[in-house]
């Protein structure tokens, strides 16, 4: 008998994970609509039903990313299988690409750079801070030949926003593409891909659009389109290369590049259609009102910040860890005992800030309440000063406040 050689020492049955609360750098917590989206049967990729579907989809993310671009569309991979699209199909051996690092997610598109040959003159900010317009401005100076600038708009680990609108100017008045990450901004904060001309961008599924993980939104300009066609060697990437997905996720005569991962494309649409039921516009007040509400309650338990305030994101709150106090065990007790996943510093963050994620559909009273209480709770537990209640207190009273002003404006607007 071969067949039992191989056989699994250990007895396995069917696997159940545990119901946490997502509050760390994502994946954020799944709406139960989109799980139920994602279970419904699956049909065939060229099946004219879903066919129809996709289009819908590609219209939901136009509206998400504001953009016209007809090349709009969800890339079957995480995030980083946009990022490297973007990359693959816009910089060839020798291209001079200026990439901004300013955290982790920089350091990967410099990565990207290099490994399609590419020159990476590459943009140094610390982390924690914005991308420097100034410094970017100085390395074209220095590169005027430089074909694509390459930048994150939400660090993700450090809880960083840089200002999109004013590096993609940049790069025009240089006459290069721009490559903007958008895998925590979009949905989170204002991402507006026309208003701001960017070139190429991408995104997650599992951060502010509260879908499962696994998939990215990307689109590209119709510049991107005619440099593509005046490359002068193929893509390197066949499963990446644009020309060829084009051909399924086009407009026409759609035929067979690889499965579709079907489901999960269900449930894009579902998390992207209640997006457009919220309406971008109270996605993006929806994270801020929460963010306010946590950040009240962090402060009057004595905690602070990582970024200065009016660069930072609401959707990912990097708080440093308060002298004397084991970083980790504190994460460790937040999952075991309160079933809350929060996030690590990464890198030289790494034991010295938490992150916590209010992203998507993780972005709700609810949560910051039980995170302010669970918090408080395991550091009050390690003997670490905190009052019991102060931070639920605060951020009450910021909600309240919030209210008041809402209905104040409501009013004046009526009148
Ligand atoms: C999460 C993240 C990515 C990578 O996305 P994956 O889905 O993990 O591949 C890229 N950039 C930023 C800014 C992110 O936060």
């Amino acid at each position: 008998m071969t067949s039992a050689r191989f056989l699994p020492s250990k007895k396995i049955g069917p696997f159940h994970p545990p119901q946490r609360t997502l509050m760390g750098p994502g994946p954020s917590d799944v709406p139960p609509r989109v799980l139920a989206a994602m279970s419904l049967p699956t049909i065939g990729y060229l099946d004219p039903v879903f066919v129809e579907m996709m289009d819908e989809l590609k219209s939901l993310l136009r509206y998400a990313f504001q953009t016209d671009n007809a090349l709009t569309f969800p890339a079957s991979g995480p995030g980083s299988v946009g990022m490297e699209m973007a990359f693959v199909n816009m910089v060839e051996p020798g291209d001079k690409v200026i990439v901004c690092r300013n955290g982790v997610f920089g350091g990967r598109m410099i990565e990207n750079v290099e490994r399609c040959g590419g020159i990476a003159i590459v943009v140094e900010d610390s982390w924690g801070t914005p991308v420097d317009p100034q410094k970017v401005e100085d390395a074209f100076r220095k590169n005027p030949d430089a074909k694509v600038l390459a930048f994150v708009h939400a660090e993700t680990s450090t809880g960083c926003a840089s200002d999109v609108p004013a590096l993609t100017a940049i790069a025009r008045q240089f006459g290069a593409l721009s490559i903007v990450d958008a895998v925590t901004s979009l949905a989170g904060i204002p991402v507006l891909v026309d208003e701001w001309q960017v070139d190429a961008i991408y995104s997650g599924s599992q951060k502010c659009l509260s879908c499962t993980p696994g998939l990215s939104p990307v689109s590209f300009s119709q510049r991107v389109i005619e440099n593509l066609k005046a490359r002068n060697k193929k893509c390197q990437s066949w499963f990446m290369d644009l020309d060829l997905v084009l051909g399924y996720w086009g407009n026409t005569n759609r035929t067979y590049h690889h499965t579709a991962p079907i489901n999960s494309l269900f449930a894009l649409h579902e998390s992207l259609l209640m997006v457009r039921e919220e309406g971008l516009d109270e996605s993006w007040a929806r994270h801020r009102r929460h963010y306010e509400a946590f950040k009240a309650g962090l402060e009057a338990m004595g905690l602070e910040y990582l970024v200065e305030e009016k660069y930072r994101l609401p959707q990912l709150n990097a708080i440093k860890v308060p002298e004397g106090v084991d970083e980790a065990a504190v994460r460790r007790t937040l999952l075991s005992e309160f079933n809350l996943e929060i996030g690590a510093g990464l890198g030289p963050l790494a034991g010295k800030i938490w992150r916590f994620g209010l992203m998507g559909h993780s972005s709700q009273s609810k949560n910051v309440m039980l995170c302010l209480s669970a918090l408080g709770s395991v550091l009050m537990d390690m003997g670490y000063p905190v009052k019991v209640g102060v931070a639920e207190a605060a951020a009450h009273q910021k909600y309240a406040d919030l209210h008041a002003a809402e209905a104040r404006r409501r009013l004046t607007a009526a009148a």
